[in-house]
C-alpha cells in the first residue's frame, strides 16, 4: 500500500512529510496538514516510520551552534577593529 503513494515536493528528511502526498489510488493531491495525514478519500497513510532521518543531519543536530555563533561573531568584530584601525593609521606592529 505505501509503494502506492509518494512524496512529490520535498525531500524524505523528516519523518512527517510537509507538502502536498499524491495517493495513486485515486489519483488525488492532498495536504496531510488538513486531513490528519491521510487521504480524503480512501483513507491512506503513508509510513512516516520507514523514512529514516540521515546521518548529516543527525550530526548538525550536535553541533554546539551558539558557541559556533559566538566565534562568528568574534572574527567579525575582529576584523571590523582591524579595518577601522587601518583606516586611522594604528599600526599595532610597531608599538
Ligand atoms: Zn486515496
Amino acid at each position: 500500500m505505501a509503494s502506492l503513494a509518494r512524496l512529490r515536493e520535498l525531500p524524505k528528511l523528516t519523518t512527517r512529510p510537509v507538502g502536498r502526498l499524491h495517493c495513486d489510488l485515486d489519483d488525488w493531491d492532498f495536504d496531510p496538514r488538513y486531513t490528519d495525514g491521510a487521504c480524503p478519500i480512501c483513507g491512506w497513510r503513508p509510513d512516516y516510520e520507514a523514512v529514516p532521518r540521515p546521518a548529516w543531519l543527525e550530526t548538525l543536530d550536535r553541533v554546539p551552534w551558539d558557541y559556533v555563533s559566538l566565534g562568528v561573531v568574534f572574527c567579525v568584530l575582529a576584523a571590523l577593529g582591524v579595518i577601522v584601525g587601518l583606516a586611522a593609521h594604528i599600526n599595532l606592529a610597531t608599538r
